[in-house]
C-alpha cells in the first residue's frame, strides 16, 4: 500500500478521500489555491502545497503543478476526487511518465468512454443497450434531420463532448429542428471546442438510473447495485438514492450485468458509474433501460452505495491502484436498507438557484436523526466562506435507514435542523421536497422539480413569532455569539422593570418596531408594532426559539428554513469603515442603487446607495460628512470587503 497520497482537489472530496487515507495509515497531502488557503482540506492533511491563484484555470486544473507537487513531497499516488482532472486522460498519462500512480482508471479507458458519439457506438458492440438514436459522423443538417425523423419525434441533441447539461436541446417537431441543431451546435463549440454531435430518441417520463461498477488490474469487475438520481434541476442532480424505488430482480439482474459488461468491454479498473435513462411510463422494466455515459471517477453521490453496501469506495480505489485484487467478489456484495444523499448548495433557490457566495458565520448539523443513521459530508466548517471561484455545495447530508420510508423521514429530520447563516442554502428546497407526496411515494421522473418549482421554492415568510424571537434574541446586554440561547444572555438582566424597551430591527428596507417587558415567569412579553393596543407575544425562556446572533444579524430556523433579519447597529449598516475613509460591503451583493457620485459633498447620515444581499436591500448611509472620491457602480457584483464608497481625505 501507499506511504503517502496527493489529493488533487478541495472541500469535500479532498476531506472524505483524506478519511480513508488516514484511516488506513496512508500520509496525506492537500494543494490548495490561494483563495483555499484556510480551507478545510489543508488544515486536514498532513502537508499541504500551494498551487496557484484562486481561479480553477491558475490552480487545481494546473496538471503539471500538481505532479510537481507530488514530487516534492514525495507523494506516490495522486487522487483525483472528481471534477478537476479526475477524467482528463492527458494529466492521467503525466502522472504515470512521471513515475506516480493515478488513482483511477487507464487513461484508455477514460478515453474510450470520453465522447458520448464513440462511447456508445462502442457500448453497442458491447451487447449493452443504447438509447435509439445517431452516434456516427455526418453533421450536415439534411442527414441530421433524416436521421431525427427516422428515430422519431421528440428527439434530444446532445454535445458529443457535453458534460453538465451543456449543449443539449430537446426538440419536439421537425420545424424545430434546424434551430435547435444550430443552437446546440454553437453551445457545445463555445463549451467544450467541438461542435459535434449526436442525435437520440427523448425518454418521456424518464428515469437516471445509474449502476456503481468497480474494476481490478486482475481482470475482475463487479458491481455495487444501483443509485436512482431522477431528483434533478435542469439534469443536474439534486437528490440521489440508493436502491432505486420500485426495483424488481429481474430489471436489477439485467441493468447491473450491462453495466458490468460495459466495464470489461473497456477492460476497467477502479471506480465508474454507467448511467442509463429509463424508460418510467410503466414502471420499472427489464428492456426499457439504455447506456447514456460511463462517468470514470468516483461520483458526488457515492455515499448511498456505501451505506447500503459497507464498503468503502475509496478504500478500494485505493486498493486496486497499490495493484491489489477487488476486496470482495460479487457475491459477497451484499445490500441492506436504504439510503438518500440530498446535496446542500450555497445558492438562492427562490431566485431561480442563483448560486450564493458570503461567510458561513453559523453551521450547525445535527450529530444523529432518530431510526436512522446519519453522514454529513462537508467542505466547510462555520466561519469559513463560501468563495464564488469554485462549486457552491457545503455538504452533502446523507441518511440510511431500514427502509425508504424511514430514510426519508430521517433525512427530512436532518436538513430541518440544519442550521446555516450567512450565506443563502437551498435547505428549504430540499426539505420541501424530500417531504413532497409524488417523491415520498416513489412516483420519480427528472422532470419532477420543473413541474412542481414554484411550490418548492417559495420563499418562507416572516410571521410575528418569527420577529418575537429574533427581538428577544437581540435583547439581552450581550447578544453576539458564543452565547447561542438568547435567554441566557438576558438571565440577570434587571433594567426592565416595568418599562418597556424598546427595539428595532429591519427586514429589507423595512423597518420593525417592538416594546419589550419582562414577563412573570421570567420570559419576556413581547409587543410588536407602535400600537400599545396590541396584545404582546409572550416569550417563554424553555420556548426558546432556535437562533443565530451574527455579525449585524439574526437568523430565526423554523424547519430548514431560515429567516433573517438586520440588527440596526449604525456601524455595520453603514457599512464595515476601514481605515477612516472608506465603506466596505458587509457582505456579498448586488449595488442596486446609487444615490450619489464622485465629487459630492455628503452629511452624516445621507443615503449613498443601496446593497441587495441575502435577500434583502440594505441602505448604507454616510457615517460622517465629507467629500466622495469613489462609489461603486450600479449593477456592479460586490464580494465581502469590496469597496463601496470612498471618502477624500479630510484636512
Ligand atoms: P451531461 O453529460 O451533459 O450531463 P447526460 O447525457 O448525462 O448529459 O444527460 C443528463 C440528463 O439529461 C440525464 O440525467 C437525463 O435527465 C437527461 N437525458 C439524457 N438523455 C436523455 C434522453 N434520451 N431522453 C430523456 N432525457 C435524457
Amino acid at each position: 500500500m501507499f506511504r503517502k497520497i496527493l489529493i488533487a482537489n478541495r472541500g469535500e472530496i479532498a476531506i472524505r478521500v483524506m478519511r480513508t487515507a488516514r484511516r488506513m495509515g496512508i500520509a496525506t497531502v492537500a494543494v490548495y489555491s490561494d483563495a483555499d488557503r484556510n480551507a478545510q482540506h489543508v488544515r486536514m492533511a498532513d502537508q499541504a502545497v500551494r498551487i496557484g491563484a484562486a481561479p480553477v484555470g491558475e490552480s487545481y486544473l494546473l496538471g503539471q503543478r500538481i505532479i510537481a507537487a507530488a514530487r516534492e513531497t514525495g507523494a506516490e499516488a495522486i487522487h483525483p476526487g472528481y471534477g478537476f482532472l479526475s477524467e482528463n486522460p492527458d494529466f492521467v498519462e503525466k502522472v504515470e511518465a512521471s513515475g506516480l500512480v493515478f488513482i483511477g482508471p487507464s487513461s484508455k479507458a477514460i478515453r474510450a468512454m470520453g465522447l458520448k458519439d464513440a462511447a456508445k457506438r462502442l457500448m453497442e458492440r458491447a451487447g449493452v443497450p443504447v438509447v435509439p438514436g445517431y452516434h456516427g459522423d455526418t453533421q450536415a443538417l439534411v442527414a441530421l434531420a433524416a436521421k431525427a425523423n427516422e428515430i422519431g419525434y421528440p428527439v434530444l441533441i446532445k454535445a458529443r463532448a457535453g458534460g453538465g447539461g451543456k449543449g443539449m436541446r430537446l426538440v419536439a417537431h421537425p420545424d424545430a429542428f434546424p434551430d435547435a441543431l444550430a443552437a446546440a451546435q454553437r453551445e457545445a463549440k463555445a463549451a467544450f471546442g467541438d461542435e459535434r454531435v449526436l442525435v437520440e430518441k427523448y425518454i418521456e417520463t424518464p428515469r437516471h438510473i445509474e449502476v456503481q461498477v468497480f474494476g481490478d488490474n486482475h481482470g475482475n469487475a463487479v458491481h455495487l447495485f444501483e443509485r436512482d438520481c431522477s431528483a434533478q434541476r435542469r439534469h443536474q442532480k439534486v437528490i440521489e438514492e440508493a436502491p432505486a424505488p420500485g426495483m424488481d430482480a429481474a430489471t436489477r439482474e439485467a441493468m447491473t450485468e450491462a453495466a458490468v459488461k460495459a466495464a470489461k468491454a473497456i477492460s476497467y479498473s477502479g471506480a465508474g458509474t454507467i448511467e442509463f435513462i429509463v424508460d418510467a411510463s410503466e414502471g420499472l422494466r427489464p428492456d426499457r433501460f439504455w447506456f447514456m455515459e460511463m462517468n470514470t471517477r468516483l461520483q458526488v453521490e457515492h455515499p448511498v452505495t456505501e451505506m447500503i453496501t459497507g464498503v468503502d469506495l475509496v478504500e478500494w480505489q485505493l486498493r486496486v491502484a497499490a495493484g491489489e485484487p477487488l476486496p470482495l467478489s460479487q457475491d459477497e456484495i451484499t445490500l441492506s436498507g436504504h439510503a438518500v444523499e440530498a446535496r446542500l448548495y450555497a445558492e438562492d433557490a427562490t431566485r431561480d438557484f442563483l448560486p450564493a457566495t458570503g461567510t458561513l458565520h453559523h453551521l450547525r448539523f445535527p450529530e444523529h436523526v432518530d431510526g436512522a443513521r446519519l453522514r454529513v459530508d462537508a467542505g466547510v466548517a462555520e466561519g469559513d466562506a463560501v468563495s464564488p471561484y469554485y462549486d457552491p455545495m457545503v455538504a452533502k447530508v446523507i441518511v440510511h435507514a431500514a427502509t425508504r420510508g424511514e430514510a426519508l423521514s430521517g433525512l427530512a429530520a436532518a436538513l430541518e435542523s440544519t442550521e446555516v447563516a450567512g450565506s443563502t442554502v437551498n435547505l428549504g428546497f430540499l426539505a420541501r421536497l424530500v417531504r413532497d407526496d409524488d417523491f415520498a411515494a416513489g412516483h420519480l421522473e427528472t422532470g419532477l422539480i420543473a413541474r412542481k418549482q414554484g411550490a418548492l421554492t417559495a420563499p418562507a415568510q416572516p410571521a410575528p413569532r418569527h420577529l418575537a424571537a429574533a427581538i428577544a434574541a437581540t435583547s439581552g446586554v450581550h447578544l453576539a455569539p458564543p452565547e447561542p440561547d438568547p435567554f441566557s444572555a438576558i438571565a440577570g438582566y434587571g433594567h426592565f422593570g416595568s418599562l418597556a424597551h424598546r427595539r428595532e430591527l429591519q427586514r429589507g428596507n423595512e423597518k420593525l418596531t417592538a416594546f419589550v417587558t419582562a414577563a412573570p415567569e421570567g420570559g419576556l412579553a413581547i409587543r410588536l408594532g407602535e400600537d400599545e393596543a396590541t396584545a404582546p407575544i409572550i416569550v417563554r425562556r424553555d420556548e426558546a426559539a432556535r437562533v443565530a446572533c451574527w455579525p449585524g444579524h439574526v437568523t430565526v430556523f423554523e424547519g430548514a428554513d431560515g429567516l433573517t433579519f438586520q440588527v440596526p447597529d449604525p456601524l455595520e449598516l453603514a457599512g464595515d469603515m476601514v481605515g477612516g475613509d472608506r465603506l466596505s460591503a458587509p457582505m456579498p451583493g448586488l449595488v442596486k442603487l446609487v444615490r450619489a457620485a464622485a465629487k459630492d459633498a455628503v452629511k452624516k447620515g445621507q443615503p449613498l446607495l443601496v446593497l441587495e444581499a441575502m435577500k434583502m436591500e440594505h441602505t448604507i448611509t454616510a457615517p460622517h460628512d465629507g467629500v466622495i472620491a469613489e462609489i461603486a457602480t450600479e449593477g456592479a457584483q460586490v464580494n465581502d470587503g469590496a469597496m463601496l464608497v470612498r471618502f477624500e481625505e479630510m484636512e
